[in-house]
């Protein structure tokens, strides 16, 4: 689950991390008396979206002027315009695609004097099972870019759980920014200010980009970009309020009621199969025959009927789906069961693209007969590739 700049400063603000005094608001009205109440004399407007490169990013609307979505304001007149252009318009960045993000949200912040910008992220390291930290000088720009062109420019190093975040850490941030006396001492709380926070808030990953030094030399976090652990949301009620649903996809939203594990592609063909590992075999099977995927979706072991329907239902409100393809490997689930969720979901929402259902295991001989007896006029498939081969047909308009 992903947190928005203003609310990831704060949480990480609870554990000592420095960042800069801001107000969140939600209407020009508000951006006179946040910016009063700041005082200045500078101020930063920043659009609050999920998504990164908001600075170099533009509006879809002319009104909201050439500059991007964070901007510098000298006057609080001049925040409260910068509030009336951004709020409600459609930002488009790096990361947003060309659709971009409405607006909402501004977090109007201290606007600080930079002496340098630098990089710093903490990630979860699967091949290590420890928390990573990768650090840069150059920070305020795209990592990706650094790592492909001066690689050399990139520090990372991992904290053993044992042991926990040590001095030998902070010295590590010290030495490759750079920084000393003070300033080292200052990266060597940040280092465990930010490591604390990632293991007490089960954090997966979060970014400070940048990380600045001020002029009168002090380390603050500008940036913050923070994702937390789904599976660990249950034990995070304070972070779990922080949730903007309109900043995530719908039918994820309405996935995540019905505990289904669903992520919404590009691509054309929408997918219905348990188990993961069958929903990315069955992935990179329509792929091999030239279609793409327009969902990841694993209903899971154990699902019931109204799973099923409510799984059939998301994929169908998705207009970029142009066919179906169910594959289910019966085990714990039952055939039959899903034959009845599939027909139940038809009746309900109708279905106006081709459908292939490829049954196999418990119950198969039920579910197929089921399916049969019912009139729909589905595509009936013997194996994944004979499925996987029928849909990309029919999506082409072969059959
Ligand atoms: P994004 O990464 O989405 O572009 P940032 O928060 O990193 O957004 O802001 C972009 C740039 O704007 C920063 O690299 C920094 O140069 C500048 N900036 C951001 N916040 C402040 C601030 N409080 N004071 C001064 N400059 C800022
Ligand atoms: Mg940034």
């Amino acid at each position: 689950m992903n947190i928005h700049e203003y609310q990831a400063k704060a949480v990480l603000k609870e554990f000592g991390v420095p960042v800069s005094r801001g107000k969140a608001i939600f209407s020009a009205a508000e951006a006179v008396d946040a910016a009063k109440e700041l005082g200045g004399p500078l101020w930063v407007v920043k659009s609050q979206i999920h998504a990164g490169g908001r600075g170099k990013g533009k509006f879809k609307e002319a009104e909201a002027g050439p500059a991007g979505g964070v901007r510098l304001a000298r006057s609080p007149e001049e925040v409260a315009a910068f509030a009336e252009q951004m709020l409600g318009r459609t930002l488009v960045t790096e990361q947003t695609g060309p659709a971009g993000k409405q607006v909402n949200r501004l977090y109007i912040e201290d606007g600080s004097d930079i002496a340098k910008e630098f990089y710093l992220s903490a990630l979860v390291d699967r091949e290590t099972s420890r928390v990573a930290f990768v650090v840069s000088t150059e920070g305020g720009v795209n990592i990706e870019d650094v790592a492909h062109s001066t690689p050399e420019k990139i520090v990372t190093f991992s904290v053993d759980p044992v042991t926990g975040v040590q001095p030998l850490h902070g010295r590590k941030v010290a030495k490759a920014l750079g920084l000393s006396g003070d300033l080292a001492k200052q990266a060597g709380k940040l280092v465990e200010s930010l490591y604390t926070a990632f293991v007490a808030k089960d954090i997966s990953m979060l970014e400070i980009n940048p990380l600045i030094v001020t002029k009168d030399d002090r380390l603050v976090a500008l940036d913050a970009k923070v994702s937390f652990d789904s599976n660990a949301l249950y034990k995070h009620a304070d972070i779990v309020a922080l949730r903007d649903t309109t900043e995530e996809d719908a039918k994820e939203i309405e996935a995540s009621k019905y505990d289904l594990a669903y992520i919404a592609l590009e691509g054309t063909i929408g997918c219905m199969v348990n188990g993961a590992g069958l929903a990315m075999a069955t992935m990179d099977i329509i792929k091999l025959y030239g279609e793409e995927p327009a969902n990841f979706l694993d209903v899971g072991g154990g699902a019931t009927k109204e799973k099923v329907t409510a799984a059939f239902k998301i994929i169908t409100s998705d207009p970029s789906v142009k066919g179906i393809l169910v594959n289910i490997f019966g085990g714990i689930m039952k055939c039959d069961v899903i034959a009845e969720g599939v027909i139940a979901a038809v009746k309900e929402v109708g279905l106006t693209v081709p459908l292939v259902v490829r049954l196999e295991g418990t119950n198969v001989e039920l579910g197929k007969k089921i399916i049969s007896e019912s009139g729909l006029n589905v595509i009936p498939a013997d194996d994944l590739d004979d499925a996987a081969q029928k849909i990309v047909n029919a999506v082409k308009g072969a059959v």
